[in-house]
């Protein structure tokens, strides 16, 4: 069987709805992500142990690498590289961020905290989180580069940027680091694209976490909405004391706009398209945001070793291509994606290229999945979201039903 059905950028038919009207040249440039990566990244160097304990008790002779490895960012890179989607791809480098845009979301002491622990030599700033000697220069390229995705939008020069980045930064709150990250990659770029002009922006957050780093920072903010599907694990520790559940919707002036999708464990590609369906595109309908910021982590895949929620590379492609055409409605077609979690080495690029096919609004997949199949229940995991919509339809004052 050909893996690979090969279509063309330039074949007119790829061109969605709403780019057939454009003229051919910005269409061709519709058609493009515009990927930003710099090698500096792969300096981060998690070690070995347990997982991601860092520890050898002495009990195995074979210790895994951390998951938040360089490995799996390696197979990121090649893959857009050298897979179908290859012609789609147009290639930036990126760079470090200044402090002074750091401070754009994190707190002048808490980076203070992780350049003290740099010049210290390292530290494990909460559980499994090491920031070792190269982990802070490649977490300041993660957050420029990110910045310099979205001013690559800001400046109109794309309309798709995908910022493939490590550390992953969506669990760094503004003054705590936790889950791998240190740096809030999106959250800094979200305050960039806010400084432009940029009025009202929706994250929509897939890693299989709960993305309390971004949740957190906008949390009075009525002007960025934060909704984040995410496996039902609730608390786990000081670092992250947010639960995750439906009720945390944000306070003050920002008070509806976080919103919390925690689906049961084993959810797979049809309940998290009913919950994209029947949650995330009634809000995005509400909210009209002017640019889409897709917070991606392929630990929602059936086969990562962190996450229980079994999409396949079909849920992924399925939930870019929705988020692709939310953009097309709402967003003049513009979409951050901004790299998280995912921690399978192959399966997470396969679901990234998928991913990838789905924002370009492809009609046919470029690429088939080698190794999935996982058998679905959706029933439960429907149940939940519909008790999801009744209760943001009852609490959340812009979902109100007029
Ligand atoms: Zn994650």
């Amino acid at each position: 069987m050909n893996r690979f059905h090969r279509t063309l950028p330039q074949n007119p038919t790829m061109a969605s709805k709403a780019e057939s009207s454009s003229t051919s040249s910005s269409s061709q440039r519709r058609d493009m992500i515009h990927v930003f990566w710099h090698e500096g990244m792969l300096a981060h160097n998690t070690g070995t142990g347990v997982f991601d304990s860092g520890i050898d008790p002495g009990f195995l002779d074979v210790l895994d690498k951390h998951p938040e490895n360089a490995d799996r960012v390696r197979n990121l890179v090649s893959i857009l590289r050298k897979g179908p989607i290859s012609p789609f791809i147009s290639w930036h480098s990126g760079r470090s961020a200044t402090l002074s845009e750091l401070q754009l979301f994190h707190t002048a002491e808490y980076i203070e905290e992780l350049e003290k622990a740099n010049e210290a030599g390292g530290k494990e700033l909460c559980a499994g989180t090491f920031l070792n000697p190269g982990s802070w220069d490649a977490a300041l390229i993660a957050a420029g580069t990110t910045i310099s995705a979205i001013k690559q939008i800001l400046d109109g020069h794309a309309k798709l940027a995908y910022a493939l980045v490590r550390p992953p930064g969506h669990h760094a709150q503004p003054s705590q680091a936790d889950g791998y990250c240190f740096l809030n990659n999106a959250g800094v770029a979200i305050q960039v694209a806010r400084n432009s002009g940029c009025q009202k922006v929706a994250v929509i957050d897939i890693d299989v976490h709960y993305g309390n780093g971004t949740a957190q920072g906008f949390y009075s903010c009525s002007e960025v909405l934060t909704i984040s599907v995410h496996m039902n694990h609730g608390s786990w520790g000081k670092s992250h004391p947010q639960s995750g559940t439906v009720d945390e919707l944000g306070e003050g002036d920002g008070f509806g706009y976080n919103l919390n999708v925690p689906l049961p464990n084993g959810t797979g590609d049809e309940g998290y398209a009913y919950a994209m369906d029947q949650l995330v595109v009634p809000a995005l309908h509400k909210f009209n945001p002017s640019l889409i910021v897709l917070v991606l982590g392929q630990d929602s895949s059936a086969f990562d070793p962190n996450g229980r929620q079994c999409l396949t590379m079909e849920g992924y492609r399925s939930i870019g291509r929705n988020i692709r055409r939310l953009a097309n409605k709402f967003a003049d077609g513009k979409v951050l994606i901004v790299q998280e979690g995912g921690y399978h080495v192959t399966y997470s690029a396969y679901c990234l290229h998928a991913t990838l096919e789905g924002v370009l609004d492809l009609e046919d997949a470029l690429l088939d999945d080698p190794v999935a199949y996982y058998p679905e229940d959706s029933a439960y995991s429907m149940k939940v979201v519909d008790a999801i919509q009744r209760y943001w339809k009852d609490n959340v004052p812009f979902m109100k039903e007029s």
